[in-house]
């Protein structure tokens, strides 16, 4: 069983996912960095105002302490699309310590290699950590409610089966993000919604004519469970990164001007098959 626990270690918090088998998984909090307010102190975004020089020693201490070496992280430019990328180690490196040489246009990345950390940066939109523990690959997605709408993740469950994954096998995580008591939505969004999901009502509380509460949360696990992944091996790690303003940055919350998170998943060395 997936399960998770806020470790700290030399200063340094941070979610920490247990159950799973030869993948470490993990979601950065806002503590144990070097960053001043209000990127207090462990922002891990490049593209913020913070200083670069804060966000790269923040990704140094970041991935020491989860022992996934920042130099060989993988990220991608995140511009709340669809595409998902498959790498290997020739990508280790991209876009950590400058944005030239990021993957461009994607929110997705999935490998089958060792000690390759898939990286992804967060302030409310919810990571989605996909992996199959027999067949070893693993895959990390950024899905803002545009990529929820857009079923990023069910893209992701497509090409982990073209992986050779076994649909039974393959386990996903919802990380820390935004929840319903917080995210507030209008119109054209519910209307977005209401295309892409036919249960869309329950995704919402109502708040007036024009606004909504919209469940992040609930939207993916439908999304894995709609793709076919088995409701017990969804995990909802059920944190709000607005209300938690001790532990996390949130976009929604600080109105733009803040940090970010990161996620980061990364086979470990194994048995070779
Ligand atoms: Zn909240």
């Amino acid at each position: 069983m997936i399960s998770h626990i806020i470790h700290e270690a030399d200063g340094v918090k941070y979610v920490d996912y247990h159950g799973i088998s030869g993948i470490k998984a993990s979601f950065s909090t806002r503590i144990g960095g070097v960053s001043n307010s209000p990127y207090d102190s462990l922002n891990l975004g490049l593209h913020t105002d913070d200083q670069s020089k804060s966000v790269l020693k923040n990704r140094e201490i970041f991935g020491k302490t989860i022992g996934m070496p920042y130099q060989r992280w993988i990220t991608v430019q995140q511009v709340h699309g669809m595409e998902i990328v498959s790498v290997d180690r020739d990508f280790a490196g991209k876009g950590v310590t400058n944005l030239d040489n990021v993957i461009p246009c994607a929110d997705g990345i999935l490998t089958n290699e060792e000690v390759i950390p898939l990286v992804t940066f967060y302030a409310d939109c919810v990571p989605i950590y996909l992996f199959d523990e027999i067949e070893r690959v693993i895959s990390l997605v950024h899905s803002g409610w545009k990529g929820t709408v857009g079923r990023i993740s069910a893209n992701a469950v497509k090409m982990l089966l073209q992986e050779g994954c076994k649909l039974n096998n393959i386990k996903a995580i919802i990380g820390p993000s935004i929840g319903q008591c917080c995210y507030e939505v209008d119109r054209p969004v519910i209307g977005k919604f209401k295309e892409s999901f036919s249960s869309w009502e329950k995704l919402f509380k109502p708040i007036d004519e024009k606004h909504a509460l919209l469940d992040l949360w609930s939207a993916n696990f439908t999304v894995l469970r709609e793709s076919g992944i088995e409701p017990p091996n969804i995990y909802s790690t059920n944190l709000c990164t607005c209300c938690h303003e001790e532990l996390f940055y949130s976009y929604r919350r600080d109105k733009g001007k803040t940090g970010r998170m990161a996620a980061a998943i990364m086979l470990e060395p194994g048995d070779p098959k």
